[in-house]
């Protein structure tokens, strides 16, 4: 645990590296993300489904598979009280292939479309974009077996960005083949990785035998760069692999929607197959890959489910967000009034006002204590509210009040019943 002394000598607690605070100021840019996610989605037909933050160990070792980076090194996993070992989890797509088994969702319509927001655990190395917690939004299709599925999908992807007004976004796709095309795959890659293995390093070594098309997703630099010159499942792909993967290229430019075939692109996860695909940007450092995804028709029916093809995808809520935060004003939201009290009798009037204001969808503030007229202007100017409205004890007498626009210095006298629909419509005046 890292501890600071505070001003007054006390110990500070720091939070866990790795994990981080979305403070006030951020939020409002992550709320709108997810807004325009939601609207999106739900346009689409996606239901949203929340699963729990923790699993059984066991899931997402038989889902993400053992030779992964994720299960291998980065999964939070611990025995809870009883002895039972559970992990918080890495990613979603397990859990909802759990629930979807579980509840026995199939039943309820051959196709299925969800979507899910919310935090991840990995314990991987800490950098900007990369985090122990991360957030991300996810949508899975169940019950369709044809690419167009992961046509939908990239086409949402790509939308959602264009609706965020990012422009510096591109679709990579690949098709990663299925169990028939792969052991020829796997056998020249085998031959290829025998070949450079003076280059290769020794996580790359070990999982050359076990699961070689893993190899292809190692991100150390001499690794990559050796990774160049290998076979390609592009050229290895079975008819009913091609076929699909066709109409994916031949749907995506009918979309209109720009794509780059990216042949090293193997996600690093081991359900997938057919097609996989990235949406990256060069706007953020290393971290390229603000969503990814793809096609896991097996992956159902390995966790004990009916047959059941499927696709999905998942973006990186915190690395979308720092792109949208590059491309976009500050979204802080700033009262419409900020309610300026002078003497007891005004300040306790003006208490029950905001409250009314607020509950009138009166985005409101006020000064809780008794300060000078001088300072409740200083921190509603601060707070960049549009108006103030100024109450003392003549005008809580008169029955009405002075409303100042902090923009223009006009001041209106309004009057103070009816208060929520007086302000409302000054409001409308200014917005129109
Ligand atoms: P994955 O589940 O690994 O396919 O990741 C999907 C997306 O989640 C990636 O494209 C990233 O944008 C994001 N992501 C994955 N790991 C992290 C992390 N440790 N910190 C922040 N974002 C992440």
């Amino acid at each position: 645990m890292r501890l600071e002394f505070s001003h007054c000598g006390i110990d500070m607690i720091q939070l866990i590296r790795g994990f981080k605070d979305i403070l006030p100021g951020e939020v409002e840019l992550w709320q709108k993300i997810e807004r325009v996610a939601r609207e999106l989605f739900e346009d689409f037909g996606y239901r949203e489904i929340r699963i729990p933050i923790m699993e059984r160990t066991e899931l997402f070792k038989r889902s993400i598979g053992e030779d992964t980076d994720i299960v291998e090194k980065e999964m939070y996993t611990f025995p809870d009280r009883k002895g039972d070992l559970v992990t918080l989890r890495p990613e979603a797509t397990a859990s909802i292939c759990r629930a979807f088994i579980q509840h026995k969702l199939y039943s309820q319509d051959p196709v299925q479309k969800y979507y899910m927001i919310g935090p991840m655990f990995r314990r991987e190395r800490p950098q900007k974009g990369r985090y122990r917690q991360f957030y991300q939004i996810d949508a899975e299709i169940f019950g369709v077996q044809s690419g167009l599925a992961d046509v939908q999908l990239i086409f949402l992807l790509v939308t959602l960005c264009k609706r965020l007004n990012l422009a510096d976004v591109r679709a990579h796709i690949n098709s990663l083949g299925c169990p028939r095309c792969r052991p020829a795959f796997k056998k020249a890659l085998t031959d290829y990785l025998v070949s450079i293995e003076g280059d290769l390093c020794p996580d790359c070594i070990r999982r050359r035998n076990r699961n070689p098309l893993r190899v292809l997703d190692c991100k150390v630099p001499k690794c990559r760069e050796a990774l160049i010159g290998a076979p390609s499942l592009q050229d290895h792909l079975c008819e009913g692999c091609r076929i699909d993967f066709d109409l994916v290229m031949d749907s995506l430019n009918r979309l209109g929607v720009s794509f780059v075939i990216d042949k090293q692109l193997v996600r690093g996860l081991d359900y997938y197959t057919r097609t996989a695909f990235e949406i990256q940007t060069t706007s953020l450092g290393a971290q390229s890959a603000v969503a990814g995804g793809g096609r896991y028709d097996n992956l159902v029916k390995e966790l004990g489910g009916p047959d059941i093809p499927a696709t999905g995808f998942a973006i990186g809520f915190d690395r979308l967000a720092e792109l949208v935060a590059l491309n976009s004003r500050e979204l802080i939201q700033v009262p419409d009034v900020f309610v300026a009290a002078l003497g007891a009798d005004s300040q306790k009037s003006a208490f029950e006002w905001v409250c009314e204001l607020g509950t009138g969808g009166i985005r409101v503030e006020m000064d809780y204590g008794n300060k000078s007229l001088k300072s409740q202007m200083k921190r509603a100017d601060r707070l960049g509210a549009r108006y103030v409205l100024i109450v003392g004890d003549d005008e809580l007498k008169s029955g009405s009040a002075a409303l100042r626009n902090m923009a223009t210095k006009e001041q209106v006298s309004v009057s103070l019943d009816n208060l929520v629909d007086n302000i409302r419509s000054q409001l409308e005046t200014t917005n129109s």
